[in-house]
């Protein structure tokens, strides 16, 4: 089988006894939800496929609803109408939205974390920077907001950057 994006796997209903805790516990997962483990066609590794999880474009919300063609006999699904902003809609930002993938997203918010300036992440993180050395360029009060940050899920950090993100 394929993904619409030609990513071959295949379906097995038991997990490999000599698989990784990691793989084992996402295979037990795929059980848990589809009662099969979807695996790699060519490595037979489950896939954590959250990544693949498609996202708003603007605010990483999986809360989201695009135009379909149906077969209106069958109500069985035929395919997307198409890519426009103007077929797809997110709940969260009750407005059309491009979508995107959630390595994405992740990888977006990412790069706008370390983009900002040590004046921007004091008003973020309500941390300090005059207490913190100042010489080799406030190294200490970055690496004190960096874990503030990394300590942060995936939705608190999506709430972060709606307040905070003024790009449009
Ligand atoms: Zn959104």
């Amino acid at each position: 089988m394929k993904t619409s994006y030609g990513f071959e796997f295949n379906t097995v209903t038991e997990i490999d006894p000599e698989c990784r805790d990691y793989d084992k516990a996402v295979a037990e997962c795929h059980l848990a939800n589809a009662g099969m483990v979807i695996v790699d066609a060519e490595y037979g590794q489950p896939l954590d496929n959250k990544d693949d999880t498609v996202v708003c474009n603007k605010c990483g919300s999986s809360d989201i609803q695009t135009q379909a063609w149906v077969d209106p006999n069958t109500k069985t699904f035929i395919g997307a109408t198409g890519i426009d902003r103007g077929d797809n809609w997110c709940n969260q930002c009750a407005d059309n939205q491009l979508f995107t993938t959630l390595k994405k997203f992740k990888e977006y918010m990412q790069e706008w974390w370390e983009k900002l300036e040590p004046s921007e992440m004091e008003r973020i993180t309500g941390l300090r920077q005059d207490r913190y050395p100042s010489d080799n360029h406030s190294q200490e009060f970055v690496d004190a907001c960096t874990k503030w940050w990394n300590e942060k899920n995936y939705d608190e950090k999506r709430m972060i950057l709606k307040k905070h993100n003024n790009d449009e």
